[in-house]
């Protein structure tokens, strides 16, 4: 999939479909000043063999952009039922038979130059190609920013709020100057926090381990899928914990987990290899698990999809 964004792309923009091109904003939007959004990223997967799209988890996604909304007091009055037929809507009028990725995005819309916030909201939605992020099939190689994550008094970090950005973008631009292919940031109390843009999660004697909720994460639902499968699939025991940054080098296997870079294996740290320095055989098997479930090759995670086109009785044998 190349990602390429066709300007002829149909958008939900202020309230209408509409030509991506057309789906404009002023430059004294006071969400482009301060950066007063919220937006979210949702993945749909193409299964060849059911000629079917299915959307990953569309209404948790949606539930977690409203509630996040709320933190900035921006309202997204649809239902998240309501904003996945939209999303799925948005999806069939571009006829995509590949894998997808969604972005919504609310924002606060009034044009003007206070910082103070009032209720003038908007919201889009826009459906584009799955864009080809990180490749990670030889496992990527991290290093630990020497930026800090933002902590949830100063901006929260379970939001995905559009100013809180410069943060991972920070560290992942200082990580790739530096040779790395990923950022991991650490809390300002030294706790390994996730990645610029990903989860984290640690395999040490036989437990899956990733940090709790309060350690300025964004509560990522590919973590709380992946949490699922190796609970439910794997049998492990899958253990919220403060992770400090030495456990990195002594750890058996590292892995990220987003709806971009899905399951990606980390084999190097800091220059150090990540157990044998190879892909390590918890993570592969949640790498094929996920993969698997996503693209509703599983009957037991199938309540997690939302099929995009109407399902034809004659190749539903599957
Ligand atoms: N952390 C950050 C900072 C992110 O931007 C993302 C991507 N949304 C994640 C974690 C992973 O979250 P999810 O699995 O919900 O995509």
């Amino acid at each position: 999939m190349s990602g390429e964004l066709k300007p002829e792309t149909i958008v939900f923009f202020e309230n209408r479909l509409t030509p991506l091109s057309e789906a404009r904003v002023g430059i004294l939007t006071h969400a482009l000043g301060f950066g007063t959004g919220v937006f979210e990223g949702i993945r749909g997967y193409w299964n060849e063999r059911e000629n079917q799209l299915f959307l990953m988890r569309p209404r948790e996604h949606f539930e977690r952009w409203k509630q996040n909304c709320g933190i900035l007091r921006i309202e997204v009055p649809p239902t998240a039922a309501e904003l996945s037929e939209l999303t799925a809507d948005l999806v069939r009028r571009n006829g995509y038979r590949g894998d997808v990725y969604i972005k919504p995005l609310a924002y606060k819309s009034s044009q003007r130059i206070g910082i103070h916030m009032d209720d003038q909201n908007a919201f889009a939605i826009v459906p584009m190609p799955a864009p080809v992020y990180l490749d990670s099939s030889q496992g990527l190689h991290a290093g630990v920013s020497s930026w800090r994550r933002i902590e949830d008094n100063a901006i929260p970090g379970r939001a995905k709020i559009c100013g809180s950005y410069v943060n991972g973008v920070l560290a992942s631009d200082e990580a790739r100057h530096n040779g790395f292919d990923e950022a991991i940031l650490l809390t300002e109390a030294g706790h390994v926090a996730e990645a610029a843009s990903s989860n984290i999660f640690l395999v040490r004697h036989g437990k899956l381990i990733t940090p709790a909720a309060s350690e300025n994460i964004l509560e990522g639902i590919t973590r709380a899928s992946v949490m699922a499968l190796a609970r439910e699939e794997l049998h492990l025991d899958v253990v919220e914990r403060p992770v400090d940054r030495s456990e990195l080098y002594v750890c058996d296997e590292i892995f990220f987990t987003g709806t971009m870079v899905e399951v990606a294996p980390v084999v190097r740290v800091d220059h150090r290899p990540v157990g044998s320095g190879e892909i390590g055989p918890v993570t592969a098997g949640l790498r094929h698990l996920y993969g698997q479930a996503a693209h509703g090759r599983l009957e037991a995670w199938r309540h997690w999809l939302m099929p995009v086109y109407e399902r034809v009785p004659a190749a539903a044998g599957k």
